[in-house]
């Protein structure tokens, strides 16, 4: 790069914080995606909103492509840095909490704040912030945004973009917008708050962001009803939903997640079980709590399940949240590779989804962990190999693409959480078509000209 320019970076941010060392950078060319890694061209980290505005306006006018990284956690390559001159912006200074409000519920955080880092200081003021990625005690909460994160709470609490009221971001020009605000509602101007959601780095640089805040549920109960046959434990899921039942968990695993979860974590799971449903209800009633789990209860066992083990505790509860959270660092020790999809079906057809993936890992001689937010119809069907093995990735590769097809047949979508990124580009027509493709060509051509904003990314 230039060394002019990387001088003009270095007299806004200060040495410390513009890394021109080839060993630096190379922590910046990767994200959690199975995709090759690129060098950025140079690395920053601003402190503040006014250098972060200040880089963007410099890169922008300089023609550098841009990446900005949270934690680099997306499974999608979505902070892979372009070829060439590229800038990759950090967030992890821009980490202050600046407002927590508990008369008004909503909180002001910049966006390198860690999600569990911000829901402990919510919680520590006796508030709730529901969205909980699996991520969460490494994601940043604007990684959450620019993926509209969900996690084990979404099917009754929502997702990132149910508690995103406000958000300010930088244009290429650098210019700081503001979007929203701290009321519960507000109609002033175009919802560009609702555009930066799922934006995935490609139409802004987000500079803060304010977050509504709930209160915590006053009751709670959880259970694990284990199943023998995993059409059972999904007919159960798809069961509760059309019952008009919303626990605030609905989680399914597989065996083969069982085997390695249980074999990382140790938290007393059955591993002999074809698959478990973890189920939380909650409420602001504990009678209203205790009739809800009566009758999840009963349909789990209507429908098959051969056993349901109650939480005794929150800390009993956590132990087995907890390893579900780690279902996909306990896969990945399995095989060199861990393939992890994120299709997402209407609830009712999780049983159809199960089959097949189960029928597809069959076809193309593959081991398939399945795990996910069943309740949210989101399932995480998790291929273990090694890519090093050219014939047994042009399986994997195969299976892939059958698992989306199978996922659109069926009403649903490539993504549910992870996003688009570099790795689902290409399948985006499928779902959408032509002129919804060109449509967001036109809006992203419009907010960037030069095509810089994390430019192969999503729309491309
Ligand atoms: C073990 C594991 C479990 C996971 N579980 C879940 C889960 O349960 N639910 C879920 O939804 N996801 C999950 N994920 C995926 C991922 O963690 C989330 O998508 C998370 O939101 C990414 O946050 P991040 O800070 O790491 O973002 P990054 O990976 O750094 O970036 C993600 C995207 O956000 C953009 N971005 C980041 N900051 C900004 C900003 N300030 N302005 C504009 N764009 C920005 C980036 O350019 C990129 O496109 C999981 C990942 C792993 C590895």
């Amino acid at each position: 790069m230039n060394a002019n320019l990387v001088k003009e970076f270095v007299g806004i941010l200060g040495k410390e914080y513009v890394l021109t060392e080839e060993a630096d950078r190379q922590s910046y060319s990767y994200d959690a995606a199975v995709l090759a890694p690129r060098i950025p061209a140079l690395v920053v980290a601003p402190g503040n909103q006014e250098q972060l505005g200040r880089t963007v306006k410099l890169a922008y006018e300089n023609g550098l492509p841009i990446t900005v990284r949270g934690s680099g956690t997306n499974l999608s390559g979505g902070v892979i840095p372009e070829p060439g001159d590229s800038l990759v912006i950090l967030t992890n200074r821009l980490n202050r909490i600046i407002e927590i409000n508990e008369p008004d519920l909503y909180a002001v955080v910049e966006p390198g704040v860690i999600t569990s880092q911000f829901a402990d200081a919510v919680s520590a003021r006796g508030l709730f912030y529901p969205p909980d990625p699996g991520s969460q005690t490494v994601s940043t909460l604007g990684g959450n945004v620019a993926l509209n994160a969900g996690g084990l709470r979404g099917l009754k609490y929502g997702v990132t973009k149910d508690y995103l009221m406000g958000i300010e971001f930088f244009d290429y020009n650098g210019e700081l917008v503001k979007t929203g605000s701290r009321t519960v509602k507000c109609v002033t101007g175009y919802n560009l708050g609702g555009m930066m959601i799922s934006s995935e780095g490609t139409l802004g640089v987000f500079s803060q962001l304010i977050l509504k805040l709930v209160p915590p549920p006053k009751a709670s109960k959880a259970m694990m009803a284990v199943y023998g046959d995993i059409n059972k434990a999904s007919e159960t899921v798809a069961a509760i939903i059309a019952a008009h039942i919303l626990p605030c968990t609905l989680e399914i695993l597989d065996q083969k997640c069982l085997k390695y979860v249980e074999a990382h974590t140790k938290a007393g799971l059955p591993t002999e079980a074809a698959a478990i449903l973890l189920i939380e209800v909650d409420g602001s009633h504990a009678q209203g709590v205790e009739e809800d789990a009566d009758k999840v209860m009963s349909l789990c066992k209507k429908h098959g399940a051969t056993e349901i083990r109650i939480a005794r505790d929150a800390a009993e509860k956590n132990k087995i949240w907890e390893a579900r959270r780690n279902a996909l660092p306990a896969l990945a020790r399995a095989r060199p590779t861990t393939v992890l999809e994120d299709a997402t079906v209407p609830r009712s057809k999780i049983p159809a989804m199960v089959a097949d993936i189960n029928r597809i890992a069959d076809k193309y001689k593959l081991e398939i962990g399945t795990f996910g937010h069943a309740g949210d119809g989101n399932l995480h069907p998790t291929i273990l190999c090694d890519r090093r093995d050219k014939e047994e990735f042009r399986r994997v590769e195969e299976a892939v693409d059958e698992i989306f097809d199978t996922a659109l047949k069926l009403q649903g979508t490539l993504s549910g959480e992870h996003g688009i990124g570099m790795a689902k580009a290409k399948w985006m027509e499928k779902e959408t078509n032509r002129a919804t493709i060109n449509f967001s060509k036109n809006l992203r051509r419009a907010l960037d000209p030069k095509y810089l904003f994390n430019a192969g990314k999503k729309i491309i």
